[in-house]
């Protein structure tokens, strides 16, 4: 890697120890906390696996980035009618698996990716949470399987929160990355549905992705390997989607960059995203970002983005961009839950580099702010988007 990709990554690996330091000192003290849910079992104090602070420790220094094995899991099954019932709290731990279920061999499953935040005064905060239910029921119905209803699914997203909140980072440290689940279960040999399907969700904490101020990224534009196509699962957080842009990633940070721009697998010519973020370019007083067409997947923050863009007086338009315009723009930057919203120093396309930034990332920066500032619980939050927990 070259020097001005991995500013980022040392950053946020700074930022990680900090937070461990930081739950290293709240484990020693903490209980957790009981869910109001009555469908789940109540978590109580003499649940919550004591860590010591040496095997704290010991992660803090070994995994970096790799998920923590918090407190709890939630997990919920379906039933033969396709309908979720009776979830609750288990011990993070193995889950068992049948080795023909349809999502190890044949990919029947759905992720999703949210954030708590802890605010100053020690609530938590969820940012938009029936906006990743909904998007989880969008993409089951595309790949054949019943989704938990909206109001289930936040409730176990609370409740999975709730029971795990000692490892909810202090505020400005950081926060609980949630991550749910839909996997198809019970045994299948054919392609087909599976007969049974399992909910589920984890959390683990992640560090600041910027401390210390925003870190641009450097891009490259991929022509060959693409991430999506017309008619496929770009459009829907299927688990399928992530392998097969591994090569792409690990090519582009072998060269030094910091991830991939995929263009459209139909002309080569058209922005699509990264990896895991959508794009946007900033041209002027106008700030584009490809049109969700079914190969782009859409992103709750790029939702939010143009609406706080479009409160601030900004033209946002939803579009086919093409890869030209990347040399002709002010700044460019990325939106996902993981980043927030994050600058991009330069796009490398065919050998060719254009470099941002040179008057600073005033728009990623105002945006960034923004948005964090409404998902931290900094300011007035006049969007209703956030939920307060505790
Ligand atoms: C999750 C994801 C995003 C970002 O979505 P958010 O809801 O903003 O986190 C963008 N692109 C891909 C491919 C993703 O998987």
């Amino acid at each position: 890697m070259t020097d001005d990709a991995t500013p980022s990554l040392s950053v946020s690996l700074a930022c990680w120890l900090v937070v461990h330091r930081q739950l290293q000192l709240a484990s020693t003290s903490s209980h957790v906390s009981l869910s109001s849910s009555s469908s789940c079992r109540r978590a109580t104090a003499s649940d919550a696996h004591s860590e010591t602070s040496e095997s704290l420790e010991r992660r803090r220094d070994s995994l970096g980035f790799n998920p923590v094995k918090t407190d709890y899991i939630y997990v919920m099954e379906s039933s033969e009618d396709g309908s979720f019932s009776n979830g609750n709290l288990r011990h993070y731990g193995n889950i068992e698996i049948i080795p023909s279920a349809a999502v190890l061999n044949y990919g029947q499953g759905i992720i999703e990716g949210m954030k708590a935040y802890r605010k100053q005064n020690g609530s938590i905060l969820l940012f938009r949470p029936e906006e990743n239910a909904s998007r989880m029921q969008v993409g089951a119905e595309r790949l054949c399987m019943p989704a938990p209803t909206i109001e289930q699914f936040v409730e176990a997203v609370i409740t999975t929160v709730l029971a795990n909140e000692r490892w909810v980072p202090p505020s400005d440290r950081g926060s609980l990355h949630i991550r749910p689940l839909l996997l198809g279960n019970g045994p299948v040999l054919s392609v087909t549905p599976a007969p049974e399907f399992t909910f589920m969700i984890y959390v683990t904490p992640v560090g600041n992705y910027f401390e210390g101020g925003l870190k641009p990224i450097n891009l490259v534009a991929e022509n060959v390997i693409h991430r999506a196509t017309p008619g496929g699962v770009g459009s829907i957080k299927a688990i399928g989607n992530y392998a097969g842009i591994m090569k792409a990633q690990a090519e582009a940070k072998a060269n030094g960059f910091s991830d991939v721009l995929y263009l459209d697998s139909v002309h080569n010519r058209y922005l699509e995203e990264v990896s895991t973020a959508n794009v946007f370019v900033v041209k002027d007083n106008t700030i584009s970002t490809p049109a969700l067409g079914g190969t782009i997947l859409p992103g709750i923050t790029r939702k939010s983005i143009i609406e706080i863009a479009q409160s601030q007086g900004f033209k946002v338009e939803e579009r086919l961009v093409s890869v030209e315009e990347l040399f002709d723009a002010d700044e460019v930057f990325c939106s996902g839950n993981a980043v927030c919203v994050m600058p991009v120093g330069s796009i490398t396309f065919m050998e060719e580099r254009v470099d941002y930034g040179e008057s600073g990332f005033v728009v990623s920066q105002q945006l960034y702010s923004a948005l964090t500032n409404i998902q931290m619980g900094l300011t007035e939050d006049k969007m209703g988007w956030t939920r307060v927990l505790n």
